[in-house]
This record gives C-alpha cells, structure tokens and sequence, in this order.
C-alpha cells in the first residue's frame, strides 16, 4: 500500500469509529469520509460519486454485476456472453447462473490473447441480454478493446460488464469514453487496502440487489460500510489519478528490463500474450522443459515472489485457462509464470532476479534431465 493510503487509513481507525448511518455527529463524520472517497474513486474512472457502489473488492463487484442484472431482467432474453479469459470471479459466478438456466457462450481469444469484436459479432444474438469482457488480463496484461465490444453488445440490445480490476488506477479510464454500463474495479490493484472495491453502474440502470438489509449504498448493498478502508480506497484512488502516467511509465521501464534481460540470459524463453497492447506491470513468460510451479518455488527461496496464474488444487498443477484458451501448447502453459511488478520495485530488484535466473533455471533444467535418465 501507498504510504499516505496506510497512514490515513490509521488515522480513521483511530479517530473516527462512527457508524456512517447514523444520525449523530460521529456517524456524520464517518459518512462525510466516506462521501469523499467516493467522489475520488468516481474521479478515477471520469464517473459520477451517485453511479459508485462500494463493495468487498473486485469479486463481490463481478457478482453483484453479474447477478444484479440478470436478477432483474423482465425480457425473455436468456443468454449471456463472457470472454475465455476472464478472471474466475466472472466465469464460476456465470457458471452458477447457468444452473439457474441462463445460457452461456464464451468468445474466445486469438492467440496473443485479444478478444476480437469479430468473434463477439459472430455469437452475440437478440437473445443476449449481458456481454462481460475484462479490460486487461490479470495473467497476461492483454488490454482488450472494450469500446468496440460494448458497441457492438449494444447494437444487439445487450448490456455490456467490463471487469476492470487489472486495469483500473493503471491505465486511464473514462466510462464514458469506453461506453459500457457497469464497471468493476478492486482497491489493492492500486495501492490501496484489500478487501475493498467498487462496481459503477450507469446512471438509471436498476439492479437486483444481493447482500440486501439496510439502505446502505443507496439500497445497492446492504451492511455497515468499512469507513476505515474506504477512506483509503480514496486516496489510493487519488494518487492513481494524479501519478497514474508517471507511475506506469517507471513500472512499463522495470517490465520492459526484466522481459528483455529474462529472454536474453536464459536460452528457452518466450513471452506470451501481444507484447503491443498489455498493462505496464505484468508479463508472462514460458521457460521450456520447466515445471512453473518448480521455479516458483526455486525463486520464492531467492527472495522473488512470481505467480503460476492458475491454482494448484488438491496436488494437480491446473494449466492456466488463459493461456490454454490461446490454443498455447500444454508444454508452454505448464511452463509459464507471471512477473507482476509494482511501485516497491526498484531497478536493483529486477537486476538482481535477471542475475539468478540463469542460474535457477539450469539447476532445475539439469534436475528435471536427470530425473527423465532414472
Ligand atoms: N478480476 C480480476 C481481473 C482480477 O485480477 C481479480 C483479482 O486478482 C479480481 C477480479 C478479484 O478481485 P478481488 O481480489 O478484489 O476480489
């Protein structure tokens, strides 16, 4: 977390423990602070604070997107469209309404990761009622063009859901610009507190609620707000937009260091997703003849935190759906790890993980030969 987003977020604890919802000046207060961090947080996305739901983070906005609008069509429409690659929070939250008889179809990505509007033209019917595409891939970076998607979804009468939980306080955002209807955004992707998060919902567009009790959020979500975490989501969010050139543009430069000094020092390497149109902190790179989850490991032992992007469930190594939806090969998308960088990287850091690498990687290239001989 940024530095001022901790301190403020210390100082509400400490000085206001009002209730926002009551009526009494301690309850004023905290909802006064919880005002201003949603009109920062409306700031960021060029949104108004009336259009702003706070909600847990990035998946409880998914959910109530996802489930608020398709709890309240009337229509007959009956279907809705999701990419291949969204974030599980979209595709196990359609999955469930699947069994609730909504029909989903899935549009695929070529293979650098890009949802095509072609592809969307080709599935999208007047039987749609939803299309939710993500901005940026969590995996790989991949900024999709959400402008032309949404068009297109609206020209069938659908609307349309960006989860822009990678690319929102990184890249600018405008809704307006972007033309969609509900957008979802998580504070700690931009240096704010965990567990806190937005969905924004174009102005007149009603949803079914799904935490419901008190009128907290304008009966959009219900429960006692967390003022602490709020008050920080405001800041982060501010400091997002006032440094967000900045800051991506020395992110961009480490990624852009530690890509190129990876792929020139270690033979086997090769990035994957389009290296034209990605987010300025993630990149995504396959190591041949190595297991992902090895090297996660190996490097976790020399300090460097990376991610496989899939979930190791129950001892199976699930290959990443993101790179297998590429049509990549298993051996790539078994070999595959995710550098995700942030503002507490230094040029140090990313010279020092280019140095072990060769290292790190021709013991395990070694160990893994000598394992196939036995
Ligand atoms: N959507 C995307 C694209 C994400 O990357 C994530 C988290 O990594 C989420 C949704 C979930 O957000 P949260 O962790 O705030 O619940």
């Amino acid at each position: 977390m940024a530095e001022a987003v901790t301190e403020t977020i210390l100082a509400t604890m400490k000085n206001h423990f009002g209730n926002a919802s009551s009526v009494h000046s301690f309850g004023q207060t905290a909802k006064s602070i919880i005002d201003a961090a949603r009109g920062k947080v409306a700031d960021l996305i060029g949104a108004t604070p009336q259009e702003i739901v706070f909600t847990s983070g990035g998946t409880e906005s998914n959910n109530l997107a996802l489930r608020g609008v398709t709890g309240r069509i009337s229509t007959k429409k009956r279907r809705i469209i999701v990419s291949a690659i969204e974030h599980e929070a979209v595709l196990k939250t359609v999955k469930d309404l699947d069994e609730q008889r909504w029909s989903i179809s899935l549009v695929p990505a070529d293979s650098d990761g890009l949802i095509l509007p072609e592809e969307l033209e080709k599935m999208i019917t007047s039987d749609t009622a939803l299309v939710s595409v993500m901005h940026a891939n969590n995996e790989i970076g991949t900024i999709q063009p959400i402008k032309q998607l949404a068009e297109i979804a609206h020209n069938h009468g659908a609307l349309f859901h960006v989860d822009a939980v990678q690319s929102a306080g990184k890249l600018p955002i405008s809704v307006k610009t972007l033309g969609v209807d509900l957008l979802s955004l998580s504070a700690h992707k931009f240096n704010g507190p965990k567990g806190v998060g937005a969905l924004w919902i174009k102005r007149g567009l009603r949803l079914s609620p799904h935490n419901t009790g008190g009128r907290q959020e304008r009966s959009r979500r219900a429960g006692t707000e967390n003022v602490p975490a709020l008050s920080g989501f405001g800041v982060a969010a501010d400091i997002a937009k006032q440094k967000l050139v900045e800051h991506s543009k020395t992110i961009g430069n480490l990624r852009d260091r530690l890509e190129s000094g990876i792929l020139s020092a270690v033979s086997g390497t090769v990035v994957n997703g389009t290296e034209k149109q990605r987010i300025a902190n993630t990149t995504n790179i396959s190591f041949d003849r190595i297991e992902a989850e090895s090297l996660l490991i190996a490097l976790d032992l020399e300090g460097i935190a990376v991610s496989t992007g899939s979930a190791c469930s129950s001892g199976t190594l699930e290959p990443s759906h993101v790179l297998k939806a590429m049509g990549l090969s298993p051996h790539r998308t078994q070999s595959s790890i995710r550098f995700s960088l942030g503002l507490g990287n230094s040029q140090k850091h990313i010279d020092h993980a280019v140095e072990i690498m060769p290292r790190v990687v021709d013991r395990l290239r070694r160990l893994s030969f000598s394992g196939l001989r036995q």
